[in-house]
């Protein structure tokens, strides 16, 4: 195997678990006789070496400032059941944690760095499994992964590869980036206009069911990562008139419905996104009459409603990653600032909001300073009830802080 090894001192954040080697950390390479270039591969498997010899870890080579991810630490060489013995312990902690039941089969199974498999994402609806690799390692393993995860999780019959937006970008990349690794589902596939058995797929949340269309949804097809958060407004929307703003497949509106909302209205830019929030209302509670479901633009819409002297008691507030990059945060802070304004302004005295930001690069205090100034701007008082954030099946491994994404807050604005 190729090793590399590191400038003296240079160990320590590996020592300490932290799973990624810097490219200026490393003092030189020693190819492994089967090379014919003057590097190793992007994807490769390396065996990482501190300055005096003492093995650090194995991990996939990668092109860029992170060299290194590290997939075991201490070894010189992955043992045989590597693939198995990580996604049967990420299985475990879901099913310990009560993610694994009869009115519950949807999760996420695999959280990169967070489930020791950094640059790997698995999500589980129902019985199938949807696989996203984030680095060049994953995708050279993926029929590994997925051997592994058709062993392990009983419910699992089909498995899907969807990495044509996540793999790096200029990376040489061998085989498919999309499609079916396993499937037990005739095809045409299972979702989508015209394709046999679209109507029967639902993965339940909560009791509650969804179809998700992980062919042409956005990222793995779902946000599993909003399901407690949604309990939460759950509890707080009975007779409540609320507006479910970025509401994508209408996981927030369902968890409002169930839980007594007078009315909900749920609204997103996506024509697509609109017609499934359609069919999951139609589905959940086929009598209701207190849904609307509007494709618009998010400004636009507020701006509209608000001419029209339209109020509500509760609003959600889930838009799509503000800032993608470091460089982007000025922006995405001003643009977080402006959407909460719109909202606060609309909410009824008593009302609550639910704000959140998934942007990686943008922190807590900076998003909680941003929705202060949005309050203040519209002259309003708020108190913040809950500090919300990612759930359990979206671990952050605490030697890697930089996987803490979600953030949310619940004000009551009086
Ligand atoms: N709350 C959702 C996830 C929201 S993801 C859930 O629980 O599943 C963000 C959503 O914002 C996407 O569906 C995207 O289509 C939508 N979106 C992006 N830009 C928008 C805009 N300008 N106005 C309205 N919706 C927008």
């Amino acid at each position: 195997m190729t090793t590399v090894i590191l400038k003296p001192h240079k160990e320590e954040s590996l020592l300490r678990f932290h799973p990624w080697v810097f490219s200026g950390a490393i003092a030189r390479v020693v190819l492994d006789a089967k090379h014919k270039g003057d590097a190793p591969e992007e994807g490769e498997l390396v065996s990482v070496f501190s300055s005096a010899n003492t093995p650090l870890g194995v991990g996939h080579w990668q092109v860029g400032s992170i060299a290194v991810r590290i997939l075991a630490f201490g070894v010189e060489s992955l043992p045989a059941d590597f693939w198995h013995s990580r996604i049967h312990a990420a299985y475990k902690v879901r099913e310990s944690l009560g993610l694994v039941r009869k009115d519950n089969n949807t999760f996420r199974l695999v959280h990169g760095e967070g489930d020791n498999l950094p640059g790997l994402i698995v999500d589980i609806y129902a019985d199938t499994a949807v696989v996203q690799a984030h680095s060049v390692g994953m995708h050279v393993c993926r029929k590994e992964i997925a051997d592994a995860i058709l062993e392990t999780v009983p419910q699992v019959k089909n498995i899907y590869y969807k990495s044509d937006d996540t793999l790096p970008f200029k990376a040489p990349i061998e085989g498919d980036k999309i499609g079916y690794l396993i499937s037990d589902y005739q095809f045409p596939a299972p979702l989508g206009e015209g394709q046999e058995g679209a109507d029967e797929f639902w993965s339940i949340e909560n009791g509650l069911s969804f179809r998700i269309d992980w062919l042409q949804g956005q990222k793995t097809g779902f946000f599993i990562d909003q399901r407690e958060n949604r309990a939460l407004v759950e509890r707080y929307a009975k007779d409540k008139d609320v507006l479910n703003m970025f509401c994508y497949t209408g996981g927030f509106s369902l968890y409002a419905l169930r839980g007594g909302a007078k009315t909900v209205d749920s609204v997103d830019v996506s024509q697509k996104a609109i017609d499934l929030v359609n069919i999951n209302v139609a589905k959940n509670f086929p009598k209701a009459k207190n849904h609307t479901a509007v494709a618009a633009d998010a400004f636009e819409y507020l701006s509209a409603q608000k001419s029209a002297g339209k109020t509500y008691d509760l609003i959600i507030l889930d838009p799509p990653a503000f800032a993608k990059h470091r460089d982007a945060v000025k922006n995405a802070l001003r643009g977080y600032q402006r959407i909460n304004a719109k909202a606060i302004e609309m909410i009824r005295p008593g009302g609550i909001l639910f704000t959140f930001s998934c942007s990686q690069a943008v922190d807590k205090e900076a998003f909680r300073l941003a929705v202060f100034s949005a309050a203040a701007q519209v002259g309003r008082s708020v108190r913040i009830l809950h500090q919300l954030h990612q759930p359990q099946d979206h671990p952050i491994n605490i030697y890697h802080p930089e996987g803490e994404y979600l953030k949310g807050l619940v004000l009551y604005v009086e």
